[in-house]
């Protein structure tokens, strides 16, 4: 059964995509996809040899290689000019190195007007962003969901060459434009736990004396931008 992550993922892909899933692992996300006959064609792409065989064995078992092509290589090189490819998942990874796979796919013109990409960072959802508006994406979609205990934004970015870049103030670049409003509860629940975490750093590094001003400065404003957001001051 496919984790609730994977199929609010899935659920981004409209039917009959073309779709690459950079990163795929045991290639899960594909294989529900073509089984749901949502789509028909799908580039799984891994970099690491293990993920690659549980994909390959995967895909034999179901009798799916015709439709699902499992290529060993580095984020978007495993894409041709043929697949056609019109939307890109790229999940379940930081978001530094979602950022920087999206950089060398424009670098190797990997990346294609039009196309869209429903990317799921752990982690470092700011720098996402801020690298998708610099760089000609529009973020046209956003959403959270909690499972076991972690939170998960999704982001959903069409690429269009002459796009300008947005500017976003430094509260949407946190929260993102679009999150709240896709499960106020669960983003409630997130920035709760993200202020927690943040007093708990402040405390650890005022008792370490580790800290330096900017450090503890950069903390603090963290938790009064996530105050005033959530209109709640204890
Ligand atoms: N996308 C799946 C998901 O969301 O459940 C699997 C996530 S798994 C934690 C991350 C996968 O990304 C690993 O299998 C890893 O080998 C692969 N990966 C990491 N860097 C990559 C890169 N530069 N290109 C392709 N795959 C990469």
């Amino acid at each position: 059964k496919l984790s609730k992550r994977l199929k609010e993922i899935a659920d981004f892909i409209p039917p009959a995509s073309r779709l690459a899933d950079i990163g795929s692992d045991h290639a899960y996300l594909p294989i529900y996809l073509i089984q749901q006959e949502k789509i028909d064609f799908a580039v799984a792409g891994e970099v690491a040899a293990g993920p690659l065989q549980h994909a390959q064995e995967e895909v034999t078992d179901r009798n799916l290689e015709d439709r699902i092509h499992v290529r060993l290589g580095n984020g978007l090189d495993v894409l041709e000019k043929d697949d056609a490819v019109d939307h890109v998942v790229i999940a379940g990874m930081g978001g530094l190195l979602i950022a920087l796979i999206l950089e060398q796919g424009l670098l190797n013109h990997k990346v294609s007007d039009g196309q869209s990409f429903v990317l799921q960072p752990n982690n470092e959802e700011v720098h996402l962003r801020r690298f998708l508006l610099e760089n000609h994406f529009e973020i046209t979609q956003e959403s959270i969901l909690s499972e076991n205990k972690h939170f998960y934004e999704i982001i959903v970015a069409k690429y269009q060459a002459g796009q300008e870049a947005e500017a976003w103030s430094e509260e949407d670049l946190l929260f993102g434009r679009f999150v709240e409003a896709a499960d106020p509860q669960i983003f409630k629940e997130k920035w709760q736990n993200e202020k927690r975490k943040t007093k708990n750093i402040i405390a650890s590094l005022q008792y370490s004396k580790a800290n330096n001003d900017k450090t503890l400065t950069d903390f603090q404003h963290k938790i009064n931008l996530i105050e005033e957001r959530l209109h709640d001051e204890d």
